[in-house]
């Protein structure tokens, strides 16, 4: 192994500061979108508040709006007036009155807060405050603009939308989104082994698993997919494959990084004019691990970014969600270009030979439990190598060991990576 590589750290710094730059640079073109089917989708443009949010004072409560100074006297005071969730802002409250409110409803003027139903004592038609409770103006109550005014930005452009920031929208009018249109990732499997899925394979011949698993992380990291026609390890094949790749935004070429004979995709860059960011990173699997740019004629010049991964599937999988994952993120749009890992908790002793300055990514499985005490389980999953498909598929993490770390003790609290 080349000492100069760079170890996962390294690595992962260099895809960083790609992804800014790319962010800073690139900017997608903008599509519409129905509200209903943005999610995963990245905000092309602000979200603005249409309206003070909340637009009238709300009750968080069941119970009496008043004033805090008076139902603090705990004298009975008569009802003057109700209002459920729907009506308009009724009121105003009269002095030493108090007034029933529904969740949700709109607080009449005059009152400042809300005695909680559960907190009163009701009589035929007054109430009288528990003698032991107390409360302040403003409790129970939520002011009109509290959370934002009219105008406000409340979401910036770059913002991936989930179920909240769908809501949001929603709750201010949104019936479309401005997104980014998705970036377009061409996807190459090279392979002389390599047949259609739906073909059976003759002797010494594999099928093409790479192609659909690529096209689900990139689908699953809300990019589009664009699988390209298998490529034979020859220089002719590659050349023309990788000129039907030209027009993408990414380029995800799997296998033929390695060091063997027929390894023939670096060659293949450099004659089309590839600068390499790196050319392999000292982890396991996924060590081969090809980052660079490709030169894209245009008005401004532009670069397309590739990765060449290893063509072992796990090995493709897990530098695709370390290093092109936060990419494709950029590319997208998104401000958020980190890969996430998470804090689980070793279920076993695991030991592992020591394969000195490798990082390594282990498939194994993350078992949640529904108790909010507990760190989630997690443990290696038995496998034969980074082509082991059955591993992969009874795995749904890649456990991180560092550096140097040949054991981990059962009870101790490791990094994952969701898959
Ligand atoms: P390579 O990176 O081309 O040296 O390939 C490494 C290993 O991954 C070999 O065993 C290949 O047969 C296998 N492999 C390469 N490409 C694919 C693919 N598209 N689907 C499944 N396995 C593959
Ligand atoms: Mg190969």
């Amino acid at each position: 192994m080349p000492s100069d590589l760079p170890g996962y750290e390294q690595a992962a710094f260099l895809v960083q500061q790609h992804a800014r730059a790319i962010a800073q640079r690139v900017r997608p073109p903008i599509e519409t979108v129905d509200l209903a089917s943005a999610a995963g989708r990245v905000l092309a443009s602000s979200l603005r508040a249409d309206d003070d949010q909340p637009p009238f004072p709300r009750s968080t409560r069941d119970g009496y709006a008043c004033r805090a100074a008076e139902i603090s006297s705990h004298v009975l005071l008569p009802i003057a007036g109700s209002t459920h969730a729907g009506q308009p802002p009724a009121g105003p409250l009269p002095q030493a009155s108090v007034w029933e409110i529904m969740t949700g409803a709109p607080v009449p003027g005059g009152a400042d807060c809300v005695v909680m139903l559960e907190h009163v004592q009701k009589f035929e038609n007054a109430i009288q405050f528990a003698p032991a409770r107390t409360i302040a103006a403003g409790d129970n109550i939520v002011a009109q603009a509290a959370q934002a005014r009219r105008g406000d930005e409340l979401l910036q452009s770059g913002v991936q939308l989930g179920p909240a920031q769908i809501a949001l929208a929603a709750s201010c009018g949104y019936a479309e989104l401005q997104v980014y249109r998705r970036p377009r990732v061409a996807i190459l499997t090279t392979g002389d082994e390599l047949v259609a899925i739906n073909a059976t394979p003759g002797p010494g011949k594999i099928r093409n698993s790479n192609a659909p698993m690529l096209a689900a992380l990139v689908a699953k990291s809300g990019a589009e997919p664009i699988v390209l026609p298998i490529a034979a390890d020859t220089a002719q094949a590659l050349d023309e494959a990788l000129t039907q790749a030209a027009h993408a935004d990414m380029l995800l070429i799997s296998g033929g990084v390695s060091a063997g004979k027929y390894d023939l995709v670096e060659p293949a860059l450099s004659r089309i004019g590839a600068s390499f960011h790196f050319t392999g990173v000292k982890i396991q699997p996924g060590k081969p691990l090809v980052f660079g740019e490709l030169p894209r004629s245009g008005e401004p010049p532009s670069t397309q970014v590739f990765f060449g991964l290893p063509g072992n599937p796990i090995s493709s999988a897990a530098t695709f969600l370390l290093f092109a994952s936060p990419i494709l993120a950029a590319l997208a749009g998104s401000n958020e270009v980190h890969p996430r890992f998470v804090l689980a908790q070793l279920a076993r002793d695991t030991d592992r030979k020591a394969m000195s300055g490798l990082t390594r990514f282990l498939p194994a499985f993350c078992t949640f439990t529904s108790s909010v005490n507990a760190l989630p389980q997690v443990a290696t999953v038995p496998w034969h190598g980074s082509g082991d498909l059955t591993a992969f598929a009874h795995s749904n993490c890649f456990l991180v060991i560092p550096e140097e770390a040949a054991h981990l003790e059962a009870g101790s609290t490791v990094r994952i990576l969701l898959h």
